[in-house]
């Protein structure tokens, strides 16, 4: 979470579908491979027509996907095969990798029985402190707080804001003002304690979401055993990087190894930035993961993979799998490269 750039993405995808420009485009934009990104996968999600439902796929769509990418010559590997195909420049055929974000409990449930049906492995990227409480999945806290009342008040620097949440209208107005003010006027790390505040005044639980949809260590720990699973780093508090000080950004990107290992016997080789969008990861923070001695760190920027990634294995785009167009011609189209520069201001090569 969260995935930015909707709004481009989505004229990217129709622009390219309506001119039949990517299977024409291919051999000039086409890459040598792509990294998935998921966050859910259920059949039935709780909130169908939820702000987040982006988010959220269907098993049969992934087995869809995967189905359709092996047909079209697509090798699903691990990430460190993905890591090592990119070293080799692509050698070896084309070939895809999925992710998915912040552990959620039906990664295995739903996502991993499509998966072995495959053979294609998956690595989750974990957050240790949305396991244990000290983060929040705060955007889905947003939304059932601005569900549970028909106003709220917000502090602000220039005084407490009203904010009208009683029409469906103005509640979606609602989030996006909550989106704006967690991610730019809350500080990072007080976003807890105000997330929490603004919960209990209005009768919500901010412990509900992540209890409710991610796993459990024990969960955890049991799907790390899986041999097509691998676990990957996602920060320790999902915080995002940028508006964090040097200090706290790398402690975020480097002591997340060391819970990891503590919690699952293993220390991660590989990792993703929080949110992954320009306003919070750059060079700065591409630098401390590189650093902190991960193999491979990737964004939500979005792009197929080149062989000149060998040079930014820390800065490496992916491909969503967005729940809101689940169509393999979406897929297609992203596939074939002619999305990417469309939607990175004309760049092939998209990295931070
Ligand atoms: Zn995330």
């Amino acid at each position: 979470m969260i995935d930015g750039g909707e709004a481009i993405r989505k004229l990217a995808l129709n622009v390219a579908r309506y001119t039949g420009l990517a299977p024409l485009a291919r051999p000039f934009v086409g890459g040598i491979g792509a990294i998935l990104m998921l966050h859910r996968v259920t059949a039935t999600p709780e909130k169908p027509d939820s702000v987040n439902r982006h988010l959220n796929i269907a098993p049969s769509f992934l087995d869809a996907v995967i189905a359709d990418m092996k047909a079209g010559g697509y090798a699903f590997v691990s990430m460190d095969e993905a890591v090592e195909r990119i070293k080799a420049g692509g050698k070896g055929g084309r070939f895809a990798t999925i992710t998915a974000d912040d552990a959620y409990r039906d990664n295995m449930t739903e996502a991993l029985p499509v998966l072995e049906k495959h053979g294609a492995p998956l690595t989750i990227y974990v957050a240790p402190g949305l396991i244990d409480g000290s983060a929040h999945l705060w955007w889905d806290v947003v939304e059932d707080i601005v569900k549970a009342c028909d106003r709220l008040s917000l502090a602000t620097s220039n005084g407490p804001a009203v904010i009208d949440c009683a029409t469906p209208a103005r509640k979606h107005q609602a989030i996006a003002r909550l989106h704006a003010y967690f991610t730019t006027e809350v500080r990072e790390e007080d976003l807890r304690t105000v997330l929490r505040g603004l919960a209990a005044s209005h009768g919500v639980d901010a412990d509900a979401p992540r209890l409710r949809t991610l796993m459990t260590w024990d969960e955890i720990r049991a799907v790390a055993a899986h041999p097509l699973v691998t676990i990957g780093a996602h920060t320790i508090n999902h915080s995002n990087l940028k508006r964090l000080s040097e200090a706290d950004a790398r402690r975020e990107i480097g002591a997340v190894k060391d819970m990891l290992r503590t919690g699952l016997g293993e220390e991660p080789s590989h990792f993703a930035y929080p949110y992954g969008y320009a306003s919070a990861v750059g060079c700065r923070e591409v630098g401390f993961a590189r650093d902190a001695g991960y193999a491979s760190a990737v964004t939500t920027r979005h792009g197929v993979l080149r062989a000149e990634h060998a040079g930014f294995l820390h800065a490496l785009p992916r491909i969503s799998v967005n729940g809101r167009y689940q169509s393999l011609a979406h897929i297609r189209t992203m596939l074939s490269g002619v999305t990417t520069p469309l939607a990175n201001a004309g760049k092939m090569l998209v990295t931070v």
